[in-house]
């Protein structure tokens, strides 16, 4: 069998999921009436702690509409340099929202010193576009932000009025290693991201969180952007199995991560960067990479080479205990 740890998006409904999916009553999402989504939505929003949520096809809709419902035509986001929302977007919130990033470089531990971000706040002047919102990612790069930082971070935005937006694709996973309710997680924002496809385990979908008004322009975005679905309840019931059954054990993603790591700090040749929740950064020699990835495909494992400096390799509901025994071994079984 296939190990496919490139992403944590990978994974393949369950069939307890699959069944969820195929009872679940559904309506005209368009026109409000899809009650599965309905739910989803309350749900989300009760337990996050928002007054409002809405489920779309994916992240990085999730993420623009939040950057397009706190920005208007002209106005600035400050993002890390390194971010989602800045760099694997496609400049979307440029793109389709006329809206101007302004990067930060991040330091090694995701954080955006706020010291820099202070600094690139913009006077209100026509010469500078209007600074409107600071964006988060947590987690980064499998890394959670210090947890004290979320609060002050979020002292900073409300001092100079900024909104302030979290791109939690993986909120949960976040949550896990603090060892703290989502909501914790949550609480600092204007706006939360969330993604029911990556580590959750569901086929398609996130969610985007705020306050009413926020979440009624978003979804006026979603219809322009062509993300207004119909009977999308199906999805919505994949992405509650999934709040049901796959939050908790994202802690066994995250001990399975940590046993990859060990195992391949001990094969001669690899250097393990890293290992944060559900993802290993390693490096080889670079002459050897491609070698290494045809090694590694005719072991039957799949890894994500060539988007970040490192190797990265992610856990997930599809990768077992037997799967990461045999991952070190490929590992172990090459010529570095
Ligand atoms: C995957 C991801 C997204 C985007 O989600 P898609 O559903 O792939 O569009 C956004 N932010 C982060 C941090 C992600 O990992």
């Amino acid at each position: 069998m296939l190990i496919d740890l490139r992403s944590d998006t990978v994974t393949q409904p369950t069939d307890a999921m699959r069944e969820a999916m195929l009872r679940a009553p559904v309506g005209d999402d368009v026109y409000g009436e899809d009650p599965t989504v309905n739910a989803l939505q309350e749900r989300l929003a009760a337990d996050l702690g928002f007054a409002a949520a809405l489920f779309v096809p994916t992240g990085t809709q999730s993420n623009l509409l939040a950057l397009m419902s706190h920005c208007e035509r002209g106005d600035e986001y400050i993002v890390g340099a390194d971010a989602h929302t800045y760099r694997f977007e496609g400049g979307g919130a440029a793109v389709l929202g006329s809206i101007q990033p302004q990067p930060i470089a991040q330091e090694t531990d995701g954080t955006l010193p706020l010291d820099k971000v202070e600094a690139s706040i913009k006077p209100d002047d026509p010469h500078f576009a209007r600074t409107r919102l600071l964006t988060l990612e947590n987690t980064w790069h499998g890394r959670p932000l210090p947890f004290d930082y979320l609060a002050e971070a979020r002292a900073l935005a409300t001092r100079r009025g900024l909104g302030f937006h979290l791109d939690g694709a993986r909120l949960y996973n976040a949550a896990i290693a603090y060892d703290r309710p989502a909501r914790d997680v949550a609480a600092s924002f204007d706006s939360v991201s969330v993604c029911l496809s990556k580590g959750l385990g569901a086929p398609v979908g996130s969610v985007l969180l705020g306050s009413a008004a926020l979440i009624d322009r978003a979804r006026r975005w979603r219809k322009v952007a062509g993300g207004g679905w119909r009977q999308a309840g199906m999805l919505a019931a994949a992405a509650m199995h999934a709040l049901d059954h796959h939050v908790a054990r994202l802690a066994d993603d995250h001990e399975r991560a940590a046993r990859l790591a060990e195992g391949l700090r001990r094969v001669d040749g690899l250097v393990v960067k890293g290992c944060h929740t559900n993802m290993v950064f390693v490096d080889v020699p670079a002459a050897r990479l491609k070698d290494l990835a045809a090694h590694m495909a005719a072991h039957g494992v799949r890894l994500s080479i060539g988007y970040l400096p490192s190797i990265r390799l992610v856990t997930h509901l599809d990768i077992d205990d037997a799967a990461i025994e045999r991952t070190i071994d490929a590992f172990a079984s090459f010529a570095y």
